[in-house]
């Protein structure tokens, strides 16, 4: 499955091989956490093809050092990127890999002005984040424990769901909850709408008072020792009218049936439109304007993406969300976002928030 964190620079180096390249400048902070464990925020990964060399800022110097694993560490004053070149320079390597898509036009005039002229920059769109994608045995585990962590906030807040609460004041309120159970963050800005506003699948928590007879959209995720959680519920505060239990229940069997497609060997597109299906039939799939979900990890969305007509194997060790959901505008949008583990085997959920349609 995945690469344990003492030989992902190692992985790179055959990458490298592979592709005829000398090195490769990792700009891209999650990827430099993730091949040799730094956490700043502020750095370079160069890696040549007999060794690893993290650039960082003076701020960093104890951090750097402590952190990084299967490379060396050099604190430079300038930026960290330029840093790396002028070294990429200095130990002669002639084809150097960037990451293209996170790289700035100004950034990368830089580099060519660092490394001088003998040094042929090639764009690399995806190296890092392939590896990424497949998660091994202890990232499962941490992301197991976040989910666990994202799983228990909604318990927690249920009873604050009543007429006359505001949406910040909810979002605030799982955000704390999040902090005070261990997260180190939220995985993104907490979602929080209520009524005909749940219909805008990433709407900004607002002033917006609830009240009676109205759904509930709850969109949060925690980050725990790195790695993200991504969860969502839709809750209704009284007795929901018919139309939106089969509403609610059309997209929990759509989740279902994504579930059963996802596994070792499916195409990405296939989870996807084995939800869509089922929505189609319910009449609902023109109200379904996402795609089924994305891959998670050090990052809330990372490779890989399962949308329409998506050619992506699913491969043992990744990590997804399945969040199917029907926005019907000026009335109201439900989803159910939980984060699944692909085994070898199969599937294993990490969340494990009721899916049932709470009505409070
Ligand atoms: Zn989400
Ligand atoms: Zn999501």
């Amino acid at each position: 499955m995945g690469i344990p964190q003492n030989l992902r620079v190692k992985r790179v180096q055959s990458w490298l091989e592979e592709n005829g390249l000398d090195g490769l400048l990792v700009s891209h902070l999650p990827n430099i956490r993730y091949l040799c464990g730094f956490t700043g925020s502020a750095g370079a990964l160069a890696v040549l093809c007999g060794e690893g060399m993290l650039f960082t800022d003076s701020r960093y110097t104890t951090q750097a050092q402590v952190e990084a694993v299967a490379v060396g560490v050099r604190v430079v004053a300038g930026e960290a990127q330029s840093g790396a070149a002028k070294w990429v320079r200095s130990a002669k390597a002639r084809h150097m890999g960037f990451e293209s898509a996170r790289v700035t036009v100004a950034a990368r005039e830089a580099l060519g002005r660092s490394a001088g002229p003998r040094v042929r920059w090639h764009p690399v769109r995806s190296c890092v984040e392939a590896f990424r994608s497949i998660k091994d045995a202890a990232e499962i585990q941490a992301m197991r424990e976040a989910a666990d962590l994202g799983s228990a906030v909604l318990e927690e807040v249920l009873p604050l769901v009543k007429p006359g609460v505001r949406e910040v004041e909810l979002a605030a309120e799982m955000e704390y909850r999040m902090r005070r159970r261990g997260a180190e963050g939220v995985a993104f800005e907490t979602i929080v709408a209520f009524g005909e506003r749940s219909a805008l699948p990433h709407a900004r928590p607002t002033l917006r008072a609830l009240r009676r007879n109205e759904l509930v959209l709850l969109d949060w995720g925690a980050i725990l020792r790195g790695y993200c959680c991504d969860l969502t519920r839709t809750l209704y505060l009284g007795r929901a009218p018919a139309k939106v239990r089969r509403w609610y229940q059309a997209v929990l069997d759509a989740q279902m049936a994504a579930r059963e497609v996802l596994r070792p060997g499916a195409s990405a597109g296939r989870v996807d439109a084995a939800a869509r299906r089922i929505l189609r039939r319910q009449g609902l799939a023109r109200y379904f304007i996402h795609s089924t979900g994305h891959g998670l990890g050090l990052e809330v969305h990372e490779a890989p993406r399962l949308g329409r007509g998506q050619k992506d194997k699913i491969q043992a060790g990744f990590v997804v969300t399945l969040e199917p959901g029907v926005y019907v505008e000026k009335v109201g949008g439900i989803r159910i976002e939980d984060d699944v583990a692909v085994t070898p085997g199969g599937i294993e959920v990490l969340t494990s928030a009721s899916r049932e349609f709470l009505q409070l």
